[in-house]
């Protein structure tokens, strides 16, 4: 253990910090990095926050801190414009190294980066009351839209084709063919409940190969939870940008929608527990389209609901490839992980279904909404 905290200080030791620290802990909820907070014991110096970078599953690292870099740069210059903003809380910012490097490689050949640690902020696995979720609209509406004067071309496909359903499905079948646990016919009932949904949900893919959708700036991990909120339960920053990179606005509010309307785990067994709170999905589009609905397009603002079902889809047929190929890609806690949570996304890709309608709706009451009130206040 103290080896270990020798170990994180000596990585510290490259980047460019104030005063000394007092303590080096684990911190955070995360999935994929390693993630510690680092306190520092010299008064009025900051805090840090220090992340052991993934690279099994970000395989370019270099090419994934050039998008950071360039994104919180044009963050930062667009708040330091915008009255009442406040640029050092309101986006991350990395913390050099003594080469004036973004990250730093150690001898093992493990990636490393800092950032100054938010004080007093926290994120949400799941979402607690609709004054929440208008929150994380806001902020994730907000991320888009002071991203939208960005070129595209001047960013990575940090993983290529990460939320392209029509490669994502070719994955599934190819794992079919291969089939190596003989798998496959234990799950004739998803198996179909994806093959039926193919076609319609390629329909943002497809959107998009016509033209009739534009590639912008997108997060793409907008899970809740990497949104944080001040004490107040204010949005304060949007994190965890490496899959920052060119797709469609619809991810980013599908993906955000699916981890803010369900209050099941994401893995949940009863899948009578899994259910959309319409309050939730409401307060949430309201803060996205309020800081958005200005530069979206007719065609956009109604592929989002498209998005509230295909990225449940994406995320089921994911786990359903990898239990079909033997479970290789998620770690799993015991035998039959990936197939359960394959049907929890699959239930909730059903109940979105069941309610399109009324989601249709709401978004388009509401982007309508959000126009009259912005016509208004430019007169
Ligand atoms: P992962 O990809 O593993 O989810 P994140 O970048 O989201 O990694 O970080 C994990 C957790 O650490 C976040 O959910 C959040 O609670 C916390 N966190 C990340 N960045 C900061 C920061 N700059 N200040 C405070 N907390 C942070
Ligand atoms: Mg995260
Ligand atoms: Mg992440």
């Amino acid at each position: 253990n103290t080896n270990a905290e020798a170990n994180l200080r000596e990585v510290l030791s490259h980047f460019i910090i104030e005063g000394s620290i007092s303590s080096v802990r684990l911190y955070g909820s995360g999935h994929i990095h390693d993630t510690y907070a680092v306190t520092n014991g010299t008064p009025d110096s900051p805090d840090y926050l220090l992340q052991r970078i993934n690279h099994n599953v970000f395989k370019n690292v270099p090419l994934l801190m050039e998008n950071i870099e360039l994104v919180t740069r044009h963050l930062r210059q667009k708040l330091e414009n915008l009255p009442g903003a406040r640029p050092d809380e309101e986006v991350l910012t990395l913390v050099p190294t003594h080469a004036q490097q973004s990250f730093y490689q150690d001898a093992e050949g493990n990636f490393w980066r800092v950032y100054l640690l938010l004080d007093g902020t926290r994120s949400y696995d799941i979402v607690e009351t609709p004054q929440q979720a208008h929150e994380g609209g806001k902020a994730f509406g907000k991320f888009l839209a002071l991203l939208a004067d960005l070129d595209t071309n001047q960013l990575h496909d940090s993983i290529p084709d990460f939320h392209n359903v029509e490669s994502r499905l070719r994955l599934f079948e190819a794992a079919l063919q291969r089939n190596p646990k003989d798998r496959a016919r234990q799950v004739p009932q998803e198996i179909a409940f994806v093959q039926q949904r193919a076609e319609q949900m390629s329909t943002i893919c497809r959107l998009g190969r016509e033209g009739r959708l534009p590639l912008r700036t997108t997060h793409n991990d907008t899970k809740f939870n990497n949104v944080l909120l001040d004490k107040y339960d204010k949005a304060l920053c949007v994190i965890d940008l490496d899959t920052v990179m060119p797709g469609y606005v619809a991810y980013d509010f599908g993906d955000a929608i699916r981890t803010t309307v369900n209050k099941a785990a994401e893995d949940e067994k009863d899948l009578s527990k899994i259910n959309v709170d319409f309050h939730l999905f409401k307060a949430f589009t309201e803060g996205f389209l309020q800081e958005t609905c200005s530069f979206l397009t007719q065609e956009e603002i109604v592929s989002l609901p498209l998005g509230a079902t295909l990225l449940p889809y994406i995320m089921g047929l994911r786990f359903l490839t990898d239990y079909i190929d033997g479970d290789h890609y998620y770690k799993i806690h015991f035998p039959e992980h990936n197939l359960q949570r394959a049907r929890a996304q699959f239930r909730l890709v059903e109940v979105l279904e069941a309610n399109m309608d009324l989601l249709r709706n709401t978004v388009q009451e509401t982007a309508t909404l959000c126009k009259t009130t912005e016509a208004e206040q430019q007169k």
